[in-house]
Protein backbone atom coordinates (compact mmCIF):
# COMPACT_ATOMS: atom_id res chain seq x y z
CA UNK A 1 0.00 0.00 0.00
CA UNK A 2 3.39 2.55 0.54
CA UNK A 3 6.33 2.14 -1.19
CA UNK A 4 9.13 4.49 -0.95
CA UNK A 5 11.77 4.28 -3.00
CA UNK A 6 15.28 5.94 -2.68
CA UNK A 7 14.29 8.77 -0.60
CA UNK A 8 16.35 11.67 -0.08
CA UNK A 9 15.58 14.78 2.48
CA UNK A 10 18.06 17.24 2.95
CA UNK A 11 17.28 20.63 4.87
CA UNK A 12 19.04 23.60 3.67
CA UNK A 13 19.60 25.76 7.38
CA UNK A 14 21.63 28.82 5.63
CA UNK A 15 25.03 27.57 4.13
CA UNK A 16 24.99 23.89 5.93
CA UNK A 17 22.82 21.33 4.32
CA UNK A 18 21.65 18.56 6.77
CA UNK A 19 20.63 15.11 5.25
CA UNK A 20 17.99 13.49 7.33
CA UNK A 21 16.79 10.96 4.92
CA UNK A 22 19.78 9.41 2.87
CA UNK A 23 18.12 6.99 0.79
CA UNK A 24 15.40 5.02 2.44
CA UNK A 25 13.47 2.20 0.48
CA UNK A 26 10.34 0.55 2.13
CA UNK A 27 7.31 -1.47 1.41
CA UNK A 28 4.38 -1.37 3.57
CA UNK A 29 1.49 -4.08 3.33
CA UNK A 30 -2.17 -3.06 3.18
CA UNK A 31 -3.41 -3.89 6.49
CA UNK A 32 -0.35 -4.20 8.61
CA UNK A 33 0.74 -2.84 11.91
CA UNK A 34 4.28 -0.91 11.41
CA UNK A 35 6.33 0.51 13.79
CA UNK A 36 8.95 2.28 13.12
CA UNK A 37 11.49 2.40 15.69
CA UNK A 38 14.85 4.61 16.01
CA UNK A 39 16.63 6.94 17.82
CA UNK A 40 15.92 10.43 18.07
CA UNK A 41 17.08 12.70 14.92
CA UNK A 42 16.85 9.57 13.31
CA UNK A 43 14.53 10.74 10.64
CA UNK A 44 11.09 9.24 11.75
CA UNK A 45 9.21 12.47 11.52
CA UNK A 46 10.71 13.27 8.01
CA UNK A 47 10.02 10.04 6.79
CA UNK A 48 6.57 10.41 7.66
CA UNK A 49 6.09 13.67 6.37
CA UNK A 50 6.90 12.44 3.12
CA UNK A 51 4.66 9.06 3.56
CA UNK A 52 1.82 11.29 4.64
CA UNK A 53 2.27 13.98 1.46
CA UNK A 54 3.22 16.82 4.44
CA UNK A 55 6.44 17.44 2.64
CA UNK A 56 8.10 16.82 -0.44
CA UNK A 57 11.39 14.05 -0.98
CA UNK A 58 14.68 15.74 -2.00
CA UNK A 59 14.68 13.06 -4.23
CA UNK A 60 13.23 9.15 -4.70
CA UNK A 61 9.84 8.65 -4.75
CA UNK A 62 6.64 7.82 -2.78
CA UNK A 63 4.12 5.67 -4.15
CA UNK A 64 0.63 5.07 -2.68
CA UNK A 65 -0.95 2.34 -4.12
CA UNK A 66 1.33 2.65 -6.69
CA UNK A 67 0.47 5.84 -7.70
CA UNK A 68 3.63 8.70 -7.18
CA UNK A 69 2.02 11.21 -4.92
CA UNK A 70 4.13 13.32 -6.40
CA UNK A 71 3.05 13.49 -9.89
CA UNK A 72 -0.64 14.26 -7.90
CA UNK A 73 -2.23 17.96 -8.62
CA UNK A 74 -3.12 20.15 -5.52
CA UNK A 75 -6.89 18.99 -5.16
CA UNK A 76 -5.34 15.10 -5.55
CA UNK A 77 -3.01 15.84 -2.61
CA UNK A 78 -5.72 17.20 -0.35
CA UNK A 79 -8.13 13.86 -1.13
CA UNK A 80 -5.16 11.69 -0.32
CA UNK A 81 -4.42 14.18 2.91
CA UNK A 82 -8.27 14.38 3.78
CA UNK A 83 -9.57 10.78 2.80
CA UNK A 84 -6.62 8.33 2.37
CA UNK A 85 -4.79 9.16 5.45
CA UNK A 86 -5.35 9.68 9.30
CA UNK A 87 -2.95 11.26 11.39
CA UNK A 88 -2.43 11.14 14.63
CA UNK A 89 0.54 13.18 16.52
CA UNK A 90 2.36 13.16 19.58
CA UNK A 91 0.93 17.09 20.87
CA UNK A 92 -2.53 15.19 19.71
CA UNK A 93 -3.12 18.42 17.70
CA UNK A 94 -6.73 18.73 18.58
CA UNK A 95 -8.21 22.66 17.97
CA UNK A 96 -8.72 23.87 21.81
CA UNK A 97 -11.89 26.11 21.12
CA UNK A 98 -13.12 23.01 19.18
CA UNK A 99 -15.37 20.36 21.20
CA UNK A 100 -14.24 16.76 21.07
CA UNK A 101 -17.39 15.81 18.99
CA UNK A 102 -16.27 18.98 16.41
CA UNK A 103 -12.73 17.84 16.42
CA UNK A 104 -13.71 14.34 15.40
CA UNK A 105 -16.61 15.66 12.79
CA UNK A 106 -13.80 18.33 11.02
CA UNK A 107 -12.42 16.49 8.76
CA UNK A 108 -15.43 14.95 7.34
CA UNK A 109 -16.79 18.25 7.06
CA UNK A 110 -13.86 18.62 4.99
CA UNK A 111 -14.47 15.89 3.06
CA UNK A 112 -18.09 17.42 1.98
CA UNK A 113 -20.35 15.23 4.13
CA UNK A 114 -23.57 16.70 5.67
CA UNK A 115 -23.14 18.21 9.21
CA UNK A 116 -25.84 15.20 10.28
CA UNK A 117 -24.26 12.16 8.83
CA UNK A 118 -20.70 13.78 10.36
CA UNK A 119 -22.12 14.27 13.69
CA UNK A 120 -23.72 10.73 13.97
CA UNK A 121 -20.47 9.33 12.47
CA UNK A 122 -18.21 11.54 14.95
CA UNK A 123 -20.58 10.24 17.57
CA UNK A 124 -20.00 6.50 16.52
CA UNK A 125 -16.22 7.16 16.74
CA UNK A 126 -15.96 9.02 19.71
CA UNK A 127 -18.08 5.62 21.35
CA UNK A 128 -15.44 3.24 19.62
CA UNK A 129 -12.86 5.36 21.24
CA UNK A 130 -14.80 5.19 24.85
CA UNK A 131 -15.60 8.30 24.91
CA UNK A 132 -19.23 9.00 24.12
CA UNK A 133 -20.29 10.80 27.39
CA UNK A 134 -17.65 13.37 26.34
CA UNK A 135 -18.64 14.48 23.14
CA UNK A 136 -19.12 18.36 24.52
CA UNK A 137 -15.80 18.32 26.20
CA UNK A 138 -13.11 20.63 25.10
CA UNK A 139 -9.44 19.00 24.92
CA UNK A 140 -8.82 21.43 28.03
CA UNK A 141 -11.57 19.72 30.01
CA UNK A 142 -10.10 15.98 28.96
CA UNK A 143 -6.83 14.47 30.22
CA UNK A 144 -4.12 13.16 27.89
CA UNK A 145 -5.51 9.99 27.01
CA UNK A 146 -8.50 10.87 26.69
CA UNK A 147 -7.22 13.90 24.26
CA UNK A 148 -5.46 10.74 22.31
CA UNK A 149 -8.36 9.27 22.09
CA UNK A 150 -10.66 11.99 20.45
CA UNK A 151 -7.24 12.15 18.14
CA UNK A 152 -7.59 8.26 17.03
CA UNK A 153 -11.48 8.80 16.36
CA UNK A 154 -10.80 11.80 14.42
CA UNK A 155 -7.93 10.15 12.28
CA UNK A 156 -10.52 7.59 11.45
CA UNK A 157 -13.47 10.38 10.50
CA UNK A 158 -12.94 9.72 6.66
CA UNK A 159 -12.04 5.93 7.12
CA UNK A 160 -8.51 6.13 5.71
CA UNK A 161 -6.37 3.16 4.33
CA UNK A 162 -3.83 4.56 6.29
CA UNK A 163 -3.19 5.98 9.65
CA UNK A 164 0.65 7.53 10.49
CA UNK A 165 0.94 7.86 14.26
CA UNK A 166 4.00 10.09 15.45
CA UNK A 167 4.60 9.14 18.60
CA UNK A 168 1.18 8.18 19.36
CA UNK A 169 2.14 7.37 23.26
CA UNK A 170 4.58 10.16 23.71
CA UNK A 171 3.22 12.17 25.94
CA UNK A 172 1.07 9.92 27.73
CA UNK A 173 1.87 7.52 30.83
CA UNK A 174 2.74 4.03 30.41
CA UNK A 175 -0.77 2.58 31.40
CA UNK A 176 -2.39 5.03 29.14
CA UNK A 177 -0.28 4.26 26.62
CA UNK A 178 -0.83 1.10 26.47
CA UNK A 179 -4.59 1.79 26.03
CA UNK A 180 -3.82 3.45 23.36
CA UNK A 181 -1.22 1.13 21.71
CA UNK A 182 -4.43 -1.60 22.42
CA UNK A 183 -7.10 0.82 20.72
CA UNK A 184 -5.16 1.41 17.39
CA UNK A 185 -4.70 -1.83 16.94
CA UNK A 186 -8.18 -3.36 17.83
CA UNK A 187 -9.04 -0.63 15.29
CA UNK A 188 -6.23 -1.26 12.57
CA UNK A 189 -7.70 -5.45 13.14
CA UNK A 190 -11.88 -4.14 12.60
CA UNK A 191 -11.39 -2.06 10.07
CA UNK A 192 -8.45 -3.13 7.88
CA UNK A 193 -6.73 -0.22 8.01
CA UNK A 194 -2.78 0.39 8.34
CA UNK A 195 -1.37 1.80 10.90
CA UNK A 196 2.10 3.07 10.92
CA UNK A 197 3.29 4.31 14.30
CA UNK A 198 6.76 5.62 14.81
CA UNK A 199 7.65 5.21 18.70
CA UNK A 200 10.20 4.81 20.98
CA UNK A 201 7.48 2.45 23.21
CA UNK A 202 8.81 -0.87 23.07
CA UNK A 203 5.40 -1.70 24.33
CA UNK A 204 4.42 -1.23 20.63
CA UNK A 205 6.41 -4.08 19.37
CA UNK A 206 4.35 -6.69 20.98
CA UNK A 207 0.79 -5.45 18.30
CA UNK A 208 3.41 -4.95 15.31
CA UNK A 209 2.85 -7.50 12.33
CA UNK A 210 6.44 -5.71 10.97
CA UNK A 211 9.60 -3.50 12.77
CA UNK A 212 11.44 -1.15 10.83
CA UNK A 213 14.55 -0.06 12.64
CA UNK A 214 15.98 3.51 11.75
CA UNK A 215 19.26 4.66 12.47
CA UNK A 216 20.90 7.78 10.86
CA UNK A 217 18.73 8.28 7.67
CA UNK A 218 18.73 5.14 6.79
CA UNK A 219 16.80 1.81 7.44
CA UNK A 220 19.05 -0.01 9.43
CA UNK A 221 16.56 -3.43 9.32
CA UNK A 222 13.00 -4.74 9.15
CA UNK A 223 12.05 -7.37 10.95
CA UNK A 224 8.91 -9.24 10.88
CA UNK A 225 7.09 -10.68 13.48
CA UNK A 226 8.95 -14.09 13.81
CA UNK A 227 11.97 -12.42 14.44
CA UNK A 228 10.93 -10.06 16.92
CA UNK A 229 11.09 -12.36 19.47
CA UNK A 230 14.90 -12.72 18.91
CA UNK A 231 15.29 -8.85 19.16
CA UNK A 232 13.28 -8.76 22.44
CA UNK A 233 15.34 -11.18 23.76
CA UNK A 234 18.41 -8.98 22.77
CA UNK A 235 16.58 -5.70 24.61
CA UNK A 236 15.72 -7.32 28.26
CA UNK A 237 19.53 -8.74 27.64
CA UNK A 238 20.55 -5.13 27.40
CA UNK A 239 18.70 -4.18 30.10
CA UNK A 240 16.80 -1.57 27.93
P1 LIG B 1 12.44 12.13 17.37
O1 LIG B 1 12.46 10.70 17.80
O2 LIG B 1 13.19 13.00 18.32
O3 LIG B 1 11.08 12.64 17.03
P2 LIG B 1 12.97 11.82 14.54
O4 LIG B 1 13.55 10.48 14.24
O5 LIG B 1 11.54 12.01 14.29
O6 LIG B 1 13.35 12.20 16.03
P3 LIG B 1 13.30 13.97 12.65
O7 LIG B 1 12.37 14.92 13.27
O8 LIG B 1 12.85 13.27 11.42
O9 LIG B 1 13.82 12.88 13.70
O10 LIG B 1 14.65 14.75 12.33
C1 LIG B 1 15.72 14.19 11.60
C2 LIG B 1 16.81 15.26 11.43
O11 LIG B 1 16.35 16.25 10.54
C3 LIG B 1 17.16 15.98 12.71
O12 LIG B 1 18.55 16.15 12.74
C4 LIG B 1 16.45 17.31 12.61
O13 LIG B 1 17.15 18.33 13.24
C5 LIG B 1 16.38 17.53 11.11
N1 LIG B 1 15.15 18.25 10.70
C6 LIG B 1 13.89 17.78 10.78
N2 LIG B 1 13.01 18.68 10.30
C7 LIG B 1 13.72 19.76 9.91
C8 LIG B 1 13.39 21.02 9.32
N3 LIG B 1 12.14 21.34 9.02
N4 LIG B 1 14.41 21.87 9.07
C9 LIG B 1 15.68 21.55 9.35
N5 LIG B 1 16.07 20.38 9.90
C10 LIG B 1 15.11 19.48 10.17
MG1 LIG C 1 9.95 12.61 15.48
Amino acid sequence: IVRVSRVHKSFKMGAVSLEALKGVDLEIQAGHYISIMGPSGSGKSTLFNMIGGLDKPTSGKVFIDDIDIAQLDAYELAWLRCRKIGYIFQTFNLIPVMTALENVTLPMIFAGFGSEEAVAKGMELLSLVGLGDRFQHKPSELSGGQQQRVAVARSMANDPAIILADEPTGNLDLSTGEEIIALLKRLSAEKRVTVISATHDFKMLNVSDQVIWIRDGKVEKVEDREDLSISLGQIEDKQL
